[in-house]
């Protein structure tokens, strides 16, 4: 099983299914070390998302996530947009040139700290997109499990973000008192691994 235009489809409904049910949550996290958007931000991206490719022809994986990718970057405001943009892109491009799944999340990663300029440690969306890469690609023989593993990192590294003081994004400008709260991003990046683990799982039981 590889990712294909079925299961890239179903990844990104399922992603859609889970900010809609979480975009409160988002929010909530986001009115704390943040401006309040982060929920909203995502819902109205993913519904467009869910929009541009209910009009999408048959294409390949790297279409659909390629298009999922361009789609937030014009729909999503403030930071998260060009962020998570950048992360669907990267993942088309590269499974439109042939690469493979774990090459394009590398290559998402990449392109998030280009853009972005954080590491972990930061407070940001890298804390769970950077244990998450690391933890598929150490598993990339079976996608199950490596999309699983990807989705155990990122919760484990989206927890680890709540003691951590900001040093990039909104949150930063609160300085010491951004420590005690969970990184709206990381948490949402936590959504986009667990949905993956969920679709992977059940195109396997097919
Ligand atoms: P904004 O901060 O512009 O309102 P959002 O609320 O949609 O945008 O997204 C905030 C999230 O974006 C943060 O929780 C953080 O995870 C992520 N983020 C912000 N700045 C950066 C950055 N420079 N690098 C990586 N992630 C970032
Ligand atoms: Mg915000």
């Amino acid at each position: 099983m590889s990712v294909d235009e079925a299961l890239a489809r179903e990844w990104i409904a399922a992603v859609a299914e889970s900010v809609r049910a979480e975009a409160q949550h988002l929010t909530d996290l986001d009115t704390a070390i943040g401006d309040g958007d982060h929920g909203v931000n995502l819902r109205r991206g993913f519904d467009a998302v869910t929009t541009a490719l209910g009009g999408l022809e048959p294409a390949s994986a790297g279409d659909v996530l390629g298009k999922t990718g361009t789609t937030l970057l014009s729909k999503v405001g403030g930071a998260s947009g060009p962020l998570y943009g950048t992360v669907f892109r990267a993942l088309g491009k590269t499974l439109r040139q042939g690469g493979t799944f774990a090459e394009g999340l590398q290559a998402a990663l990449d392109g998030v700290r280009q853009l972005g300029k954080a590491e972990v440690g930061d407070k940001t969306m890298v804390d769970a997109l950077s244990p998450a890469v690391a933890a598929y690609a150490s598993t990339e023989a079976d996608e199950t499990d490596a999309a699983r593993a990807a989705a155990a990192a990122a919760k484990a590294g989206a927890a680890s973000t709540v003691p951590l003081t900001a040093r990039k994004g909104r949150a930063s400008y609160l300085g010491e008192r951004s420590a005690g709260h969970l990184d709206p991003g990381a948490a949402s990046t936590a959504l986009i691994f667990e949905a993956l683990a969920r679709v992977t799982a059940r195109a396997n039981d097919r």
